[in-house]
């Protein structure tokens, strides 16, 4: 009984539909599914849809980008509001930067010599959160690399030629962003990233979990950042992080996450959700 809580899908890089992701998880036999795309929550609304039409749990889910300390820190809300009004300006503001960083690429490339053009990038892509793995997809499809991977070795990995640096918000705004929309906030990979010395003032700041199964994590980092979570009573989570066929072969399912996790997420949920709302009350009787 194993759940996936990390999944991207074609609202952001991700080449799947929700309903594509749904039918697949359930062929698996998952008992919870989250979509964590980046910097969109568009696909939550017909993936709750499709996982319900399957008899499978699933949370909304959304993926930022956010910095400490120069670092990149990746943070995962669950649960958040899909329709919070700051939650979707805010995700508006960080779709308008992706979209200009195309065009920075792209004229990167340009300056290279290769004529790609953004309006191709935007057409492949064809969704509001566009990233470097479709600026990478239309170089393969054009044919100046053969592989993703080519393109992002010679041309759009940190300080390659068409490389533009990101806008990123702070972990820690990042982290209030989730907590406002009434989510879950989860440091996402950080086996991936170098960042476990910032995780006691994440902790201190409040966040609600960490993200200990993962495609890319070794058996050694999970056991690691398991330690770390009974340390400092975070909830674990997990997911694969796949992308559908953008970087091979599909990974949905490969990270191992017990239903049991999955659980504790969402009861930790609905407990927030409760407190919350005897919160309210009270408030609302004493006035
Ligand atoms: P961006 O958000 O535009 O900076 O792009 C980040 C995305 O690119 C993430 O989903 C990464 O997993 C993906 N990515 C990073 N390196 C590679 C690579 N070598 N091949 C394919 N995708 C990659
Ligand atoms: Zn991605
Ligand atoms: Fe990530
Ligand atoms: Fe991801």
């Amino acid at each position: 009984m194993f759940a996936d809580l990390h999944l991207h899908t074609c609202f952001s890089d991700g080449t799947f539909t929700p309903e594509e992701v749904a039918e697949r998880g359930s062929r698996l036999g998952l008992v919870a599914m989250a979509l964590t795309d980046h910097d969109t929550v568009e696909g939550c609304e017909r993936m709750a849809a499709a996982c319900k039409e399957r008899g499978i749990e699933s949370a909304s889910g959304i993926e930022l980008t956010a910095e400490r300390e120069g670092c990149e820190v990746h943070l995962l809300g669950y649960f958040v509001d899909v329709r919070c009004p700051k939650l979707l300006a805010e995700t508006r503001r960080f779709q308008s930067v992706r979209q200009s960083r195309i065009f920075e690429m792209v004229a990167n490339l340009n300056r290279l010599g290769i004529p790609l053009r953004a309006e191709q990038v935007f057409e492949l892509a064809n969704c509001r959160s566009p990233g470097r793995p479709h600026v990478g997809r239309a170089l393969v499809q054009d044919g100046y690399c053969e592989t993703l991977d080519e393109a992002f070795d010679r041309f759009l990995k940190k300080h390659r030629p068409a490389w533009v640096p990101k806008f990123k918000i702070s972990a820690f705004d990042a982290m209030d962003l989730v907590h406002n929309a009434d989510g879950l906030a989860v440091m996402a990979h950080p086996g991936l990233n170098r960042s476990d010395d910032f995780i006691p003032m994440l902790v201190e700041h409040g966040l609600d979990g960490i993200e200990c199964y993962h495609s890319k994590h070794t058996p050694s980092m999970t056991a690691r950042y398991l330690q770390i979570a009974a340390q400092y009573g975070l909830l674990v989570t997990g997911g694969s992080d796949c992308h559908g066929f953008s970087k091979g072969k599909p990974l949905i399912g490969a990270a191992k996450v017990p239903a049991v996790r999955w659980r504790k997420l969402k009861e930790a949920w609905e407990n927030r959700r409760k407190k919350q709302s005897t919160a309210q009350t009270v408030d609302g009787v004493s006035r």
